[in-house]
């Protein structure tokens, strides 16, 4: 509709991108303060979390009905089977559906060398959607830049798709070296990488696509118009134009909470249990052992979701554990904190809400609420509470801690407050 030639009769963007090597797509942080779109993200999150958390919470729900569904059938007439499940019997070819195809090979596109780049989110390899909407209102962006930890074994599906604004969304994936994966057309296809195109955006609202590898990958992925793209990343994106995007890792979340591997049952001081040191070391820091006591249930909590977020964030881990109980270490006076189930605590940007870039602090919620034995958390951040709260909603049915999962208290912008379940198992 674009009238968008095939991938191998664009010189013009071989050319283009050639000439400029450089790119500005080290990580996020470049341009922190581009907050576009804040406001109407919650609603789409809200939407396509609870469908995620449906599978997070049981143990058995389906994953197939992502919220992906509209824009997957209005797209692509082609994909009748559900590419996840990788049917080879696709013998339809229209519209861009294609499986990957061995013999085809990307072009070397390198979006953030002549465009401006908003270079602010980063995603992890946490289990399920996450979800937001974007929007180029700034008017100061052409192509949107977001990183993605790929997990070895763990297919994940990217939808981006168009809803305002007339573009027609084209999505580009590079590595971390720089090769191109995906050209918005092409998808590599090799024993350890396959990127099944499902959409390409060219004639519809959506495009996606769908990775899988045999080994863990770092990836950039780049939100744009395909007029931008053809211009060689030269033309501006409609300040009207918004999207929503979803990253979904298909794999089910771990639940529940269990002691840690040093756990000693006798180590009680006042009532409480003290916190072991990390094992393995590197899990989590922590204060001293007087300020570091609990219930059985918050050490349980502290320990499990530090070696989760080990595994998901490392470059947020380790966990910093602050005052668990109020003692002669504390450096503040808490209100709370003082029957063993409260605990504050620090990863960088993930619980500082002066960081542009939020999806860490959404991550490091999710990983509490999926122990099932969290009440609440106290983080003044607006945007991240809009995805939290219906996260917590669609997975559980206790109340929460003051009827809100996670609320806004004073003082709360640079840590997690967070509270586990009282030893009878209730919140309030
Ligand atoms: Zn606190």
């Amino acid at each position: 509709m674009r009238g968008r030639a095939q991938p191998l009769s664009t010189p013009a963007i071989l050319t283009a991108t050639a000439l400029l090597a450089a790119c500005a797509d080290g990580d996020a942080g470049s341009s922190a303060t581009d907050t576009e779109g804040t406001t109407s993200s919650a609603a789409t999150t809200s939407t396509s979390t609870s469908t995620s958390t449906s599978t997070s919470a049981g143990t058995q729900g389906p994953t197939e009905a992502s919220s992906s569904g509209d824009s997957t059938s209005s797209s692509s007439g082609a994909t009748t089977g559900d590419a996840t499940t990788g049917g080879e019997t696709s013998g339809a070819t229209t519209g861009g559906a294609d499986r990957c195809d061995p013999d085809a090979s990307p072009i070397d596109v390198d979006p953030c060398g002549p465009a401006s780049c908003w270079s602010t989110l980063t995603f992890s390899a946490i289990c399920g959607p996450t979800a937001l909407t974007e929007d180029f209102g700034s008017g100061a962006y052409n192509v949107h830049h977001f990183t993605l930890a790929l997990r070895a074994g763990v297919p994940s599906r990217i939808t981006f798709t168009r809803t305002g604004g007339d573009f027609a969304p084209a999505l580009i994936i590079r590595d971390t070296m720089g090769n191109t994966l995906f050209d918005g057309e092409t998808g590599a296809c090799s024993d350890a990488l396959e990127v099944d195109v499902l959409a390409t955006g060219v004639d519809g609202d959506a495009a996606i696509v769908e990775l899988s590898a045999t080994a863990d990958l770092g990836l950039d992925l780049y939100l744009t118009g395909w007029h931008v793209v053809d211009g060689g990343f030269a033309p501006a994106m409609p300040t009207d134009a918004a999207y929503a995007f979803e990253i979904d890792n298909q794999c089910e979340p771990a639940t529940g909470a269990s002691d840690p591997p040093n756990f000693d049952e006798g180590d009680v001081e006042g009532g409480f249990h003290v916190l072991p040191d990390a094992d393995p070391p590197g899990l989590y820091t922590h204060k001293d052992p007087d300020c570091s006591r609990g219930t059985r249930r918050m050490i349980q909590v502290l320990t499990t979701v530090a070696a989760r977020w080990h595994a998901i964030r490392p470059e947020f881990a380790p966990l910093a554990f602050l005052d668990l109980n109020e003692a002669w270490c504390s450096n503040v006076d808490h209100a709370t904190h003082d029957d063993g189930t409260h605990a504050d605590l620090k990863a960088g940007c993930a619980t500082n809400v002066d960081c542009a870039n939020w999806i860490p602090a959404l991550d490091l919620a999710r990983l509490f609420i999926d122990t099932g034995e969290v009440c609440g958390i106290l983080f003044n951040d607006a945007k991240v509470q809009g995805a939290v709260n219906p996260y917590f909603e669609a997975a559980h049915d206790y109340e929460p801690w003051k009827q809100v999962f996670m609320r806004t208290v004073d003082g709360h912008v640079a840590h997690f407050h967070v509270r586990v379940k009282k030893p009878d198992g209730t919140c309030n």
